[in-house]
């Protein structure tokens, strides 16, 4: 049998892409390019057809020989068609139900026909770099593409000499590249998608391993494009007000504009500043200026708040709220603009530490993170075609090796306050996997926090083995204002990766650990067998420490409030506080060094007197806070 492509026919750029030993990748062309250009030009005066990158550049000088986005004409009838659709550079032809075609060159082109000569340049590709002749596809549509467009699209692939085995949806494709299909039953996703052209929103949910489309909507014109457009506008005002050309009055002029604003767009997601050079514009006149990524985004921030009245809808048509969501995924390249990035995740309510799904850890208290996780781990423009490899790989009876995944033999985690362990990946996750938590200071001005890395199943940090060690440091702060995310990541050979960042500056540490996989049998079987032998025990010492460190707290705060409202209260009662405090401290002294734990029962009780006794102490501290404060503001 012979091999399944997986084929992301776009809008603006489609991709092949094929899955060899397991692993999804996309096929170059000879030159390295993945992603080509869905334009196809053919030449009035007879000759070979043009297409992809060649087709892209010579659009400019041959605009109505030239067909790019046939994919918004593909299925369609030509009485469906709006003024907007119809508004392109080359000849659109059709009237009621009748298919559209493009009068070029002496012949009336079908879109499908047009699509064909797109795949059978991605054939190609794939045949050349695997070595072998391809004749089956995968091909992805978009989730609102009707039955016409989604035949149109099955004989694009036949007049290519290709077998289609599936029409599979988009925004399926990419959570299937993410991995989503190993999620939880009922598991429900957003896909962001924004493209060159156009903007979907999908929300899917797994089925029975399958992705079912709850809703779906977007808008077929609004893309990375526009926000090349309105930068295009923005160059040319400045380029007359500098007695520069009319540039928007010259096609060739406009297009060498377009081609920088885009080079420069892209290089603002990673740059804060870059430099856009237009060198004679005409024989005397050059034109340069720095382009910060601020400016970018005053300049097109409106173009990217027209996709939010999208996605309310589409959680509306599923009766969904962004709180029932699990993960927010993005595809499409202009989703790698950071602005994209953050206002998608502030829509959504994401997690702040958009890598990972982690829950907030805040001094002793314990806040979830609310919302869905915010998933940019993918390559957005390459995670349609991969998805589609990855369904051609299920459809040939592929992937049976990989199906039976490795999984983690221990739990890993972290050092916590109190010397306890805190689980990021449990045991028997399926690798390869990714998780993370964020974590804050206890102390104040702490200039550092150790990250020590621990393999194992028991509560206690010293019981657990020690994978590694590494320190971040920061600037000091008071406590509980660092945030630092820790991200572990098991990738598929079983290292780990610790990623460790500071939020607040965005530093972060990258290290690398041993194998978490490779772990000895019998090992893990005495560390489980350990950890159940000790269970009550360890339970108790968790207990323990937790309770040790609220009463810490309780201890430093009410002696505190006791110095300073000494004089406000009567001698008795401060001997009464003074006494309960020594009970708690008594408590702690029972700390049995041997077992590092005493009874977290009489502990809490012990607390639970003080906090008692001291209400009056409280009021008192209130009432004096309150007179000082209204003192300030002259008010007594
Ligand atoms: P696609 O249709 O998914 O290929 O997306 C193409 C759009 O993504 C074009 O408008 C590109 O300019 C834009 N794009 C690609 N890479 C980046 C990047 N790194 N930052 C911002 N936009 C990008």
């Amino acid at each position: 049998m012979s091999r399944i492509v997986g084929i992301d026919l776009g809008t603006t750029n489609s991709l092949v892409a094929v899955v060899e030993a397991g692993i999804p990748y996309v096929v170059a062309d000879s030159e390295g390019r993945r992603l080509t250009p869905s334009v196809v030009h053919i030449p009035s005066k007879g000759g070979d057809l043009v297409v992809g990158l060649a087709a892209n550049r010579v659009r400019v000088l041959h605009p109505a020989e030239t067909v790019y986005s046939a994919k918004r004409f593909i299925g369609r009838r030509a009485g469906e068609l709006s003024e907007d659709d119809r508004n392109v550079t080359y000849p659109v032809q059709g009237q009621g139900s009748n298919p559209v075609s493009f009068p070029i060159a002496g012949r009336d082109w079908l879109p499908e026909e047009i699509s064909a000569e797109v795949l059978k340049k991605l054939k190609r590709y794939a045949e050349a770099s695997l070595g072998e002749e391809v004749s089956r596809a995968v091909i992805t549509v978009p989730a609102y593409f009707n039955d016409a467009q989604r035949n149109a699209t099955k004989q694009a692939g036949e007049l290519a000499g290709l077998t289609v085995e599936r029409i599979i949806n988009e925004p399926t494709a990419a959570a299937l590249a993410y991995g989503l299909n190993r999620l939880k039953e009922n598991s429900k996703i957003a896909v962001y998608d924004l493209g060159g052209g156009t903007f979907d929103l999908s929300i899917l949910e797994l089925r029975e391993g399958v992705f079912q489309v709850l809703s779906t909507c977007g808008n077929t014109r609004l893309g990375g494009d526009d926000l090349d457009r309105r930068l295009v506008e923005f160059f040319a005002g400045e380029i007359k007000a500098a007695g520069g050309p009319e540039v928007l009055a010259e096609p060739t002029l406009t297009s060498r504009i377009r081609e920088a604003a885009e080079a420069a767009k892209i290089a603002l997601s990673e740059a804060e500043v870059t430099e856009v050079s237009l060198p004679f514009l005409t024989p005397s006149f050059s034109w340069q200026r720095q382009l910060t990524r601020e400016e970018l985004e005053v300049q097109t921030r409106d173009i990217i708040q027209r996709t939010r009245e999208f996605c309310v809808r589409a959680l509306g048509d599923a009766k969904l709220s962004s709180s029932d969501l699990d993960q927010v995924i993005m595809v499409g390249g202009q989703t790698r603009m950071p602005l994209v990035r953050k206002l998608v995740g502030e829509w959504f309510g994401c997690a702040e530490f958009a890598e990972t799904r982690g829950d907030l850890r805040l001094g002793t208290d314990y806040h979830k993170a609310k919302g869905p996780l915010l998933n940019t781990s993918q390559n957005p423009d390459e995670a349609v075609a991969l998805g589609a490899s990855v369904q051609a790989e299920i459809l040939a009876g592929g992937f049976k090796n990989v199906l039976l995944l490795d999984v983690t033999p221990l739990s890993l985690g972290l050092e916590t306050f109190g010397g306890l362990m805190n689980v990021i990946i449990p045991r028997n996750s399926t690798i390869p996997v990714k998780a993370g938590e964020m974590f804050t200071t206890v102390v104040d001005q702490q200039p550092s926090m150790l990250i020590h890395v621990l393999q194992g199943e028991r509560e206690r940090a010293k019981d657990n083995w020690s994978l590694g060690k590494f320190t971040v440091e920061f600037e000091p702060v008071p406590r509980g204002v660092p945030r630092v995310g820790v991200q572990f990541e098991i990738d598929a050979n079983g290292i780990l990766h610790v990623l460790a960042r500071d939020i607040r500056t965005g530093k972060q540490q990258v290290v690398e650990m041993k194998s978490a996989v490779d772990v000895d049998d019998d090992a893990v079987q005495q560390m489980v067998e350990e950890s159940v032998e000790h269970a009550f025990e360890d339970l108790r010492a968790r207990q323990w420490v937790e309770a040790k460190l609220r009463a810490q707290e309780t201890l430093t705060a009410t002696r505190k409030g006791l110095e300073d409202c000494r004089d406000d209260v009567s001698a008795e009662y401060a001997a009464e506080v003074d006494e309960a405090l020594k009970q708690v401290d008594a408590v702690l002294q029972t700390e049995d060094a041997a077992t590092g734990f005493g009874d977290p029962v009489k502990l809490k009780e012990s607390v639970r007197q003080l906090d008692e006794i001291t209400r009056d102490l409280a009021e008192v501290m209130m009432d004096k806070a309150m007179e000082a404060m209204l003192r300030k503001r002259g008010l007594i």
